[in-house]
């Protein structure tokens, strides 16, 4: 029976087959701009307090960097390696942002290098314009192809196991603001917070394809770097270094690009808690990168 129950968990949420994704794109696009009216209203009002914005930075920089050291640079380019439980602890993180199960996330991202630009990328803004890049396509119910893209990701137990139950992890997640600050907390420390991560991520599909410099002109893609995407998505907005030399963990290569993921990175590597950095520039195709 209960082999059975994981196996329809396992089979839902780590694909992403069910309607859980559909949700969670209407709760990110439609609900959570909510929070800009209900935010001022609890400034106005003085309900907010100190500790409600405290909670709410502290869960977006843990939300940010879930899913820019966690499910990015560590899931989908394994650019560096760190211990088990600060592994799980990161795609939790990175589950809290309800941007798919990391499982999920790492290969459509990694569809996202094989194809930059072209036909099969999933969120490229050449296809179908800057909206549908943007937050059009998580409608789409894309299905990650784990064969070819990213085929470790499902032979990983600390993967498998928080993209399995990653629909309990983002909702547990979601109400830690509430339990924190009560609905006050859930308007800044979840809708606001959320509001702010999701189109901080979304825009490095759309904008950091679209407007930016291309420190590495030859880059075949479309990438570009933009500081303000960078400042909010904890460095992701270095795009195009990133698509150059996808396979490093640091994604600012000039002393003057700010990356607070790779400043996270550096501060792990401090406390012996990542290693095997891949710092070298070399230039790997996707699919040897990827595959
Ligand atoms: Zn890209
Ligand atoms: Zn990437």
């Amino acid at each position: 029976m209960l082999s059975a129950l994981h196996k329809t968990i396992k089979h839902h949420y780590v694909r992403n087959r069910t309607n859980i994704n559909y949700y969670y794109a209407f709760f990110l696009v439609f609900i959570t701009p909510l929070s800009i009216p209900l935010a001022v209203y609890t400034i106005v009002t003085e309900q907010v307090t100190q500790s409600h914005l405290v909670t709410a930075l502290v869960m977006y920089c843990l939300t940010g960097l879930g899913i820019s050291v966690g499910f990015h640079r560590l899931l989908s380019h394994r650019a560096f390696e760190t211990k088990p439980w600060l592994k799980y602890l990161l795609l939790v993180m990175g589950s809290s942002a309800m941007q798919g199960s990391p499982a999920s996330w790492a290969s459509i991202h990694i569809q996202h290098h094989v194809h930059a630009d072209k036909k099969g990328d999933p969120h490229t803004p050449f296809k179908k314009g800057f909206w549908y890049s943007h937050c059009g396509w998580i409608f789409k119910d894309y299905q990650p192809d784990f064969k070819r893209y990213g085929k470790w990701l499902l032979q990983d137990q600390i993967v498998r196991h928080v993209s399995t139950f990653y629909f309990y992890y983002s909702l547990v997640c979601l109400l830690i603001p509430v339990l924190l600050g009560g609905w006050v907390g859930l308007v800044w420390g979840g809708l606001l917070r959320l509001f702010i991560s999701s189109h901080a991520t979304w825009c490095v599909n759309s904008v950091c394809h679209l407007w930016g410099k291309r420190d590495y002109d030859k880059s075949p893609d479309t990438s570009r770097n933009n500081v303000f995407v960078a400042l909010l998505s904890f460095g992701e907005g270095w795009h195009n270094n990133h698509h150059r030399y996808m396979q490093m963990p640091f994604f600012s290569h000039k002393w003057y690009q700010i990356d607070l993921g790779k400043w996270f990175i550096q501060l792990l590597c401090l406390c012996k808690l990542a290693w095997g950095l891949k710092l070298k520039q070399v230039r790997v195709e996707p699919a040897q990168n990827l595959g």
